[in-house]
């Protein structure tokens, strides 16, 4: 056995902080030694004080050749120096009057310099450190924080800040956010080295917003981040800036950039950025977050203040990009969004290889089969299979993890999940399948829509089950009617294939149905598209300097005939849509049916596998 030191655990070590702790009662120290020290040098310097009434004496006697008086001493002069070589006498004073009344009777008498030493400390040294320790006692209890460490290291960050200057994740471990990884890697690069990267005068975003679900490895991929570029990782988190002192959170911040700026190279990150960035208030009502305020206000100064170019890059990560300040989302702050979502069927199965790794497994343990059985699970869901799945096996005292201890292990995950969490049952899948895919097909049927970019039946976000992606081919400021007018059928496409195919419509289509409305509200009433009604704007007039909600709106007065017509011609443009919609799928049912399948066994079809569909597509006719 070696007799070496252990080597340090990786993980979260302390930051290196210049102001330690020990240092107050070294000051503390310091300071008493010094009053005590002035005290003996006064005391050794000086010429011995004599009593005051000899003092008198050497005065009446005409000894003395002159005399300075101060506020304590007496200092006199002599004519000839005495016996023993003094030339100089010093006294304390003593009042005049008392000293006048006591010299007739020939007594010795002097005054006293009372030694202040003791009283000062008493009297001011010792409450300060009673105050001192009381504060410390607070600051622990509400904070949560060591000792004087906690009070005087207050705006240090100094239990709150991680840094990790050896982060031993790569990106190799996390799975499943392929395109979020790929858009990580430039950054990585340029941490690499940031001055190779300047060489053409380009710089990077100095902000990065990981914006995803909870559990889809937001947290990971950024210590995967520095892990890959080998750079020093400081990260925080957004609730640890709400501190009970005003100003502490601002400090914080300030001092994390600080000490990020002296390592760069590095990686300042963010965690729940939301906790710290939501939209700050606006009326008085509002008010009582001054300390959030603060906080905020000192991150956009500090990102704002800094040159991309040092290499410090700042990455946030959020489950609630909606509610954040949008502030923080201009350009030269969180310009940049990068989307973690939950992992498609391939994904889960990638993620679950790096979690399978870990521990022992049976032959008969197929990832890909155990990520079939796995829909709308995220990464974080995923581990947490895994081990519930080796603990099932070592309760059977088994010698490895098999494929029923998945199984079982499935049921128990899913359990927790449907507690906070939607997880969809098969029929549910198959319609928004079904629905994803009516939505896709109507537009790749109808000429001039957007090419369809991905569809998707992993649920995204709070409320979405599934989406379709269409990617602008160019930026578009006008639109024409019929371009208006197959967005809308696009819109209800969803709807029409759950009719067509299912034989019912669901809830699914709520959201079409809001988008749909709007285009065919603004269709009728602010681009006079509908004849009925004719090219007058009926657009509700608002004061924008005040933005003032709907409800409180001023009303252009319509007249109720006139609403009636709006109200037919909005609906006219809506029922036209969803005929349209269903007449392109039914003609191309087959293609419905097929990529439905295709789109629930694969969870995610991109362009490139819904290049044959898109041929096949637009070999019918096209409803006018
Ligand atoms: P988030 O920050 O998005 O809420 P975390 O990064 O904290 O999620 O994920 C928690 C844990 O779940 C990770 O430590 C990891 O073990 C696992 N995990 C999550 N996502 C992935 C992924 N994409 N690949 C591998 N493991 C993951
Ligand atoms: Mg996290
Ligand atoms: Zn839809």
């Amino acid at each position: 056995m070696s007799t070496n030191k252990p080597p340090v655990p990786p993980g979260p070590t302390p930051p290196q902080l210049p102001w330690k702790p020990v240092n107050l009662w070294l000051m503390l120290f310091a300071l008493v030694a010094l009053f005590w020290m002035r005290d003996l040098w006064v005391t050794s310097t000086e010429v011995k004080p004599i009593p005051y009434s000899e003092f008198l004496q050497y005065l009446k006697g005409g000894e003395l050749q002159s005399i300075s008086i101060g506020s304590q001493f007496i200092t006199g002069t002599l004519k000839k120096p005495e016996p023993d070589g003094r030339t100089r006498i010093v006294t304390t004073r003593v009042a005049t009057d008392l000293a006048r009344e006591l010299e007739p009777y020939n007594v010795r008498f002097e005054g006293v310099v009372e030694n202040t030493l003791l009283r000062d400390l008493l009297s001011w040294v010792v409450p300060a450190l009673l105050l001192l320790a009381f504060w410390s006692f607070i600051g622990k209890r509400m904070a949560g924080q060591g000792g004087f460490g906690g009070l005087l290291s207050v705006g240090k960050s100094r239990a709150k800040l991680h840094s990790e200057t050896d982060v031993q994740v790569s990106f190799d471990d996390v799975a499943g956010v392929d395109e979020a990884k790929a858009e990580l890697r430039e950054s990585v690069d340029f941490l690499k080295d940031p001055k190779a990267y300047g060489r053409l005068g380009a710089h990077m975003p100095k902000g990065i917003l990981l914006v995803g679900p909870p559990g889809t490895g937001k947290t990971l991929l950024a210590r995967a981040m520095a892990g890959e570029a080998g750079v020093p990782f400081f990260s925080i988190t957004g609730s640890e800036f709400v501190e009970m002192f005003v100003g502490v959170g601002a400090a914080r911040v300030r001092d994390l950039f600080e000490q990020a700026r002296a390592s760069a190279p590095c990686i300042i990150f963010i965690d729940e950025l939301d906790a710290l960035g939501r939209a700050r208030g606006v009326g008085p009502l509002t008010g009582g977050h001054d300390e959030k305020e603060q906080t905020l206000n000192q991150l956009l100064a500090e990102m704002d203040g800094f040159d991309a170019s040092t290499g410090v890059v700042i990455l946030a990560a959020t489950n609630r990009p909606e509610v954040l300040d949008p502030a923080l989302l201009r350009a030269g702050r969180f310009d940049r969004q990068v989307l973690v979502d939950r992992p498609d069927r391939k994904g889960r199965a990638d993620v679950l290889r790096v979690h399978l790794k870990k521990v022992t497994l049976g032959t008969d343990v197929d990832p890909d089969a155990v990520a079939a059985l796995t829909p709308g699970f995220a990464g974080a869901d995923l581990a947490n299979l895994v081990n519930e799945a080796a603990l099932l096996a070592t309760r059977r005292g088994a010698d490895a993890v098999a494929m029923p201890d998945f199984t079982a292990a499935v049921e128990r995950v899913v359990a927790g999940l449907e507690r906070h969490q939607r997880v969809l049952g098969a029929k549910e899948r198959h319609t928004v399948a079904v629905h994803e895919m009516g939505h896709a097909l109507v537009a790749m049927t109808l000429p001039g829509t957007d090419p369809v970019h991905k569809i998707s039946i992993v649920p995204r976000g709070v409320g979405a089950l599934g989406y379709t992606m269409q990617r602008p081919s160019e930026d578009r400021y006008l639109a024409s009617r019929s371009e208006l007018r197959n967005r809308l059928a696009v819109l209800l496409g969803g709807r029409a294939a759950e009719a067509l195919l299912i034989g019912e419509v669901s809830t699914g289509a709520a959201d079409d149905l809001v988008k749909a409305t709007d285009i065919a509200h603004d269709m009728v009433t602010r681009y006079g598209m509908a004849s009925e009604v004719g090219q007058v704007v009926y657009e509700r007039q608002r004061p924008s300097f005040l933005d003032l909600p709907d409800a409180m709106a001023l009303d252009r007065g319509l007249s109720e005939d006139t609403a009636r017509r709006i109200d037919a011609a909005v609906r006219a443009f809506v029922d036209e849509a969803f005929a349209r919609a269903t007449a392109v799928l039914t003609e191309r049912r087959t293609l419905l049916e097929q990529g439905a399948d295709r789109l629930l066994a694969h969870e995610t079809l991109t362009e490139a596998d819904l290049l044959p569909v898109a041929e096949a597509a637009r070999q019918g006719s096209v409803p006018a």
